[in-house]
């Protein structure tokens, strides 16, 4: 043993000085500035850069460096990132960003997770203010989608954590809490519902809870791409028949591919004739209800059992903020809480505060995901974003007009939301659907939109899922432009 006196302790304090603290407070803030004002003059700027460029070679081979062992100069890494991270970014910030469901964050929610990272918060539990930063929102949330008092709500890292948590609580409300320690058996026979338009993190979910994904059945959509209720209805039935156990429906509030809303009125009346827990996914749509005309599309999200949503798509808060809002919180509790020893609550003091996470979801330590939503929503205001989701909308509706006016481009889904997938037929209808695929890999190379590539019906689509706030008119015109320039040029079919 060592003894800590004397010259002994000097030295220690002189060789081991171990804290990670600049020496020079001044210098340092300095450059915090300097970064700080390099990422405003990015994103002031945003519309003079291509949407997406490829990273060259050379900015590749940094990131496939030695370990350091050895210390650099904060403004050295910072060069690091401005010369070759900021430039390669996949661009979903940039107004002319189409391609698949992405937000395109703020400033006011970026200042926000860097307060957020000073703080360092760990939103596990215990009594702190950050707690009640999270706590606040869950009560928010509650009044938008018009949840009762006794609903709980859980940030999670997007709406696929969202799925998975809501499918655990839903199988513990079915088999009792006793499920978490005797697991499933041959006896349990759960089966759940969705559309076969469902987003493919829901049959992972079952997957990863080992419930299976063929036990998700996959029910057939009409042609706005909404669950049939009737073919559910039976599906019900025949399975009840067969001596399964059906434990979990889930609607759809914004469909991947065509942003379609599921009948929620009718799903929910499904739900109470079979006892099914109504669960929606409303990753990339919910927060349409802040928009006064979108709002009655809406309709009968407010009787779900679970609503999984993503803040970092329509709430434009920067990455990641996922949420799940649950009707009653005690659904949670007997799904997650537990007793561990190291977790053990004072009645006051740090270790006090009567909400924990921790007892309403997976995680232990959590970061404060909440405070970049607050300042989002208290900057704001949710009249201001449910105005650019509005704005995203009637820009979807405009691109959907100019397609049906466009003889060469053919509309291949209606339009429910912010989605509109199209195609490049040609002039005579006869155009093969396959150029679309080198349509949108070379709209990509160009940098100046980006839409992205699906399948409906077996048939490529262009899809542009139009969520950035930033986005205009002249961004849907370039886009329509490039695709009727793109369309008849023989040479894409060898790109
Ligand atoms: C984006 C999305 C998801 C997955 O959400 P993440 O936040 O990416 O995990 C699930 N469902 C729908 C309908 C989506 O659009």
């Amino acid at each position: 043993m060592f003894s800590l006196e004397g010259a002994g302790r000097a030295a220690v304090d002189r060789h081991e000085r171990t804290s990670l603290d600049p020496d020079d407070w001044q210098a340092v803030r300095g450059q915090a500035h300097r970064m700080l004002d390099d990422m405003l003059d990015h994103l002031q700027t945003l519309e003079e850069k291509p949407v997406w460029q490829y990273a060259p070679s050379s900015a590749r081979k940094l990131f496939d460096a030695p370990l350091p062992i050895d210390a650099s100069d904060l403004s050295d890494v910072h060069a690091i990132f401005r010369d070759t991270i900021l430039p390669y970014g996949s661009g979903n910030i940039h107004p002319g960003f189409m391609g698949w469901v992405q937000g395109g964050g703020t400033v006011a929610g970026m200042l926000a997770e860097m307060l957020a990272a000073g703080l360092n918060a760990n939103l596990g539990g215990r009594d702190h203010m950050p707690i009640e930063v999270e706590r606040q929102i869950i009560r928010w949330t509650r009044q938008i989608f018009s949840f009762p008092e006794t609903a709980g709500g859980i940030f999670l890292t997007g709406a696929s954590q969202a799925n998975f948590v809501a499918l655990q609580i839903a199988r513990c409300r079915k088999l009792g809490k006793d499920v978490r320690a005797a697991g499933l058996t041959d006896e349990s026979r759960l089966v759940a519902y969705a559309s076969s338009e469902v987003h493919g993190c829901v049959p992972r979910a079952f997957e990863m809870s080992g419930i299976g994904s063929n036990q998700l059945r996959r029910i057939a959509v009409n042609a706005s791409g909404q669950i049939d209720v009737d073919a559910l209805e039976k599906a019900v039935r025949r399975d009840l028949q067969e001596g399964y156990v059906p434990f979990m429906l889930i609607g759809s509030a914004g469909t991947v591919n065509t942003g379609a809303i599921d009948d929620l009125h009718g799903l929910r009346r499904i739900a109470d004739v079979y006892d099914l827990h109504f669960h929606v996914d409303g990753a990339l749509g919910a927060l349409g209800i802040l928009n006064e005309d979108l709002a009655p599309r809406f309709a009968g999200i407010e009787t779900c059992d679970s609503l999984a949503f993503d803040f970092h798509k329509w709430g434009q808060v920067p990455y990641d903020a996922g949420f799940l809002l649950v009707r009653d919180n005690t659904w949670q509790l007997q799904t997650f809480a537990s007793e561990a020893s190291y977790l053990s609550r004072a009645s006051t003091g740090l270790a006090g505060g009567d909400w924990w996470p921790c007892d309403y979801g997976p995680d232990l330590s959590r970061g404060f995901r909440a405070l970049k939503t607050w300042f989002t929503l208290k900057t704001y205001g949710t009249k201001a974003l449910g105005e650019a989701i509005g704005a995203n909308c009637r820009l979807a509706q405009a691109l959907a007009d100019r397609v049906e006016r466009e003889p060469a481009l053919k509309l291949l889904a209606p339009v429910a939301l912010n989605i509109v997938c199209f195609a490049y037929v040609g002039p005579n209808g006869d155009t093969p659907p396959a150029v679309n695929a080198h349509i949108v890999e070379r709209l990509h190379a160009e940098g100046r939109v980006a839409p992205s590539l699906t399948h409906l019906n077996g048939q490529p689509a262009i899809r542009a899922a139009i969520v950035n706030h930033r986005t205009r008119l002249a961004d849907i015109d370039a886009l329509v432009q490039s695709v009727l320039t793109l369309g008849p040029r023989q040479d894409l079919a060898q790109c």
